[in-house]
């Protein structure tokens, strides 16, 4: 079947994961086909970091790891092949320079852009003589005797002997987001993870939220109020939407959040403390105080020195106050109320906004029947993975960019390396 003008490797999806594949492999001499569905590769990755490409992060090693869960070992290898140094200076031999944000964390192109990461890579794949079918979708998986045989396209057939699965997730379809790539993972046998939205904004019951969509707080504390789940919860910048909420603290909240909605089909209960740290001993000692010395102010005048105008707004009625209270006015147990509100208040999630606005997918093929040191599958030799496609996700701020390189180079270099006729 195979010429020996066929390519030796193709590659579903020319993401991050899948041009950071075809790099290794034809460094390697591999002759790489990578089919990409969309009219160019790394769509996505143009969206990423608000457009500037928040590609990893300053994190030690085992901080790395812990951040993607309890299957975060199985990146291990992968980092071996290219941890943060490496995947700044491989960007750096494609003339991409990276620059650490003010906060010394998180890294992006020293151009801020996410087009010059795209462009290079791109670049580097036409030099090496990568051959890039855009607008081609694979649809099938062809095997042979227990073993890749290449893929069939909605242009034709490729014969391969090893294809590398590098099809991403779910989310955001409209950036290549689809779920073909399980089914062709699932054609191989392998089990898939029922992908659920991660990194996704949260839809809320409650309506007194809703005049604050667009309002950013910048250091809120958000926790899921059931059995087993973290008290002290997470903390970080949170931003009320038109739906419900969203911003980096709950977006790294919204997997476990969506996995639970997903499981008990039941609206999930949140706490958050919106009082930017200030403790409810001092905000009642406040609320005295201005009860007792500032009893013709407004209420909502005080309050607005210490929170925005705007929450101010919406939690004195929430407290059952009228906005016109003045201090003297608002009774011990309207005080407590507004307490609560500022350093507890619940939110009920009733679902997320899902894969249309999932910045990456939970779930995904099982890491059980893949080999973390080659990233090949166990279950069907010359087919590899790279990439969200499998059973892995992390927070916010550069994780998923590193692991989608990493494992995309580690991928690429093993499936080159394999031995033609194995
Ligand atoms: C808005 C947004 C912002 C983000 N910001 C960040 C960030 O700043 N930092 C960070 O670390 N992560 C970020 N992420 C997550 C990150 O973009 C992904 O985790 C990463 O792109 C995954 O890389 P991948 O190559 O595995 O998949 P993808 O980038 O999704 O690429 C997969 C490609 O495969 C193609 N494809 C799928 N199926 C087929 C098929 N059957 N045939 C042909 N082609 C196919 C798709 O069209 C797609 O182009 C963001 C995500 C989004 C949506």
């Amino acid at each position: 079947m195979q010429s020996s003008s066929s390519p030796q490797i193709v590659i579903v999806g020319g993401g991050p994961a899948g041009l950071a594949a075809a790099i290794a492999a034809a460094q390697s001499g591999a002759r790489v086909v990578v089919c990409e569905q969309l009219d160019r590769p790394g769509v996505k990755l143009l969206a990423t970091g608000g457009g500037r490409c928040n590609i990893t992060n300053t994190l030690g090693r085992d901080e790395f790891i812990a951040a993607f869960g309890r299957q975060g070992r199985f990146i291990d290898p992968a980092l071996d092949a290219m941890d943060n140094a490496g995947l700044r200076a491989f960007l750096a031999t494609l003339g991409v320079p990276t620059a650490t944000d003010p906060d010394g964390l998180h890294v992006y192109p020293a151009s801020q852009q996410a087009v010059t990461v795209q462009s290079a890579l791109w670049r580097r794949c036409r030099e090496l003589g990568v051959e890039t079918r855009t607008g081609v979708r694979v649809a099938r998986l062809l095997m042979t005797d227990g073993k890749v045989a290449g893929v069939q396209t909605d242009g034709g057939e490729i014969a391969a002997g090893r294809v590398i699965l590098a099809s991403g997730g779910r989310g955001y379809p409209e950036l290549g987001g689809c779920g073909v790539g399980y089914d062709l993972a699932g054609q191989a046998g392998h089990k898939i993870v029922t992908p659920t939205p991660a990194l996704v904004p949260l839809t809320t019951a409650e309506h007194w939220t809703r005049p604050l969509a667009g309002l950013s707080l910048d250091c809120v504390r958000v926790r899921i109020d059931l059995p087993r789940q973290s008290a002290a919860g997470v903390v970080g910048e949170m931003i009320f939407t038109h739906h419900g909420i969203s911003g980096p603290v709950v977006l790294d909240l919204s997997g476990d959040v969506a996995a639970l909605l997903d499981r008990t089909k039941e609206p999930v209960p949140l706490r958050m403390d919106l009082s930017g740290g200030v403790q409810a001993a001092e905000w009642h000692r406040r609320l005295d105080r201005w009860n007792r010395d500032d009893g013709a102010k407004m209420l909502r005048t005080m309050l607005s020195r210490d929170v925005p105008h705007r929450l101010a707004e919406a939690l004195i009625p929430e407290a059952g106050l009228p906005l016109d209270v003045r201090c003297s006015q608002a009774s011990r147990a309207r005080r407590d109320a507004l307490v609560g509100l500022l350093t507890d208040a619940p939110l009920t999630v009733t679902a997320t906004e899902g894969f249309r606005r999932a910045m990456v997918t939970r779930g995904g093929v099982t890491l059980k029947q893949v080999d973390p040191h080659t990233l090949q599958s166990r279950l069907l030799p010359g087919l590899f993975f790279a990439g969200e496609v499998l059973d892995l996700d992390g927070p916010s701020g550069g994780f998923n960019l590193q692991w989608a390189f990493s494992s995309g180079h580690l991928a690429g270099a093993s499936a080159a390396a394999m031995a033609p006729h194995a």
